[in-house]
């Protein structure tokens, strides 16, 4: 970690670097707290605003799953009063149940295979031809690709503990798929970072990304750092947020191109026998 010289590790007026994790109250009050913000003030929108990291419309649940601080169940009972109150909650509440069932297909894979951090679930992975910069790694932990988004999405994670999903999506796509470093040191990295660091939903996250996984990604979908931001932050919010404008300081050169990176990654996945389709 000190090798990589991330900062803050103290901010410039000499505070905790840990004050940005504050968006968190530990405990069962904090997560029933949670809970109720987010049936009140949430739900209406979560059916988009989920992938939306840009609005502050998801639960922020997960912490609290992850220690026991509240059960799934008890979010489902909740969940169902206010619906039954509220009859047009319906559709959101389903997406909602549909994303807690995805913990639930994660602690399934882990229970079937327990090094799901180490291991490619698809063993058919075991000869993909992984590259190992240090120094793509690198830039990628500290924020530093040149790809507003990902760069942003970094920042977030070292200085929150959290990173919202549609930007773990692109942040794990970029590391595994731009750069072809091998997922488990990315999975690391989020292990390290996360203040929900799971260990069935980070390892079959990641695998997902990286189409090993026991559930997918088809190999050819390797998300567009820029069309994502465009789509999901179109107004710059969230980037603004967390990777600030630098003045008169020129933006950071990509550390890669996208075209030639998809290419690149294209080729990796079908040296190992992945499909000819190439449609995205
Ligand atoms: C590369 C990568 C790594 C991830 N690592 C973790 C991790 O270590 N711990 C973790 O809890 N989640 C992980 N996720 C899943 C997801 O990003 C988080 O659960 C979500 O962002 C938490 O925010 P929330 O509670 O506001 O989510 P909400 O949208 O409010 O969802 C409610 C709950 O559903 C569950 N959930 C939602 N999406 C997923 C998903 N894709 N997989 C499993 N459960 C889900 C979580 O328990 C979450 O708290 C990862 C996703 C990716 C792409």
């Amino acid at each position: 970690m000190e090798d990589l010289a991330l900062t803050p590790q103290k901010t410039s007026s000499g505070k905790n670097w840990a004050e940005g994790f504050s968006i968190f109250k530990p405990g069962e009050a904090g997560a029933r707290g949670a809970l109720r913000r987010f049936l009140a003030s949430g739900l209406a929108d979560y059916e988009d605003g989920r992938d939306r990291p840009d609005k502050d419309l998801t639960s922020y649940l997960s912490p609290h799953l992850r220690f026991g601080e509240i059960s799934p169940r008890r979010i489902l009972t909740e969940l169902d009063k206010v619906v039954r109150s509220t009859p047009r909650l319906v559709a959101p509440a389903e997406k909602f149940r549909k994303e807690l069932v995805w913990r639930e297909f994660n602690y399934n894979i882990l229970d079937l295979q327990p090094e799901l951090h180490t291991r490619n679930f698809r063993d058919d992975f075991s000869t993909f031809p992984w590259q190992s910069s240090d120094k793509d790694f690198r830039a990628w932990a500290r924020g530093e690709t040149g790809y507003p988004l990902v760069d942003a999405g970094m920042k977030q994670l070292w200085q929150t503990g959290f990173m919202h999903n549609r930007v773990r999506m692109v942040c794990a796509s970029f590391l595994v798929k731009h750069l072809l470093i091998d997922w488990r040191r990315g999975e690391q990295w989020f292990w390290d970072c996360l203040l929900d660091a799971d260990p069935a939903s980070n390892p079959g996250n990641w695998q997902w990304v990286a189409g090993c996984g026991a559930d997918a990604a088809p190999y050819f979908r390797v998300f567009n750092p820029i069309t994502q931001a465009d789509k999901f932050d179109p107004d710059d919010i969230y980037r603004r947020k967390f990777d600030k404008p630098r003045g008169t300081v020129p933006y950071p050169r990509p550390i890669v191109d996208h075209a030639f990176a998809r290419e690149r990654a294209l080729d990796a996945y079908r040296s190992r026998g992945d499909g000819n389709d190439d449609s995205d």
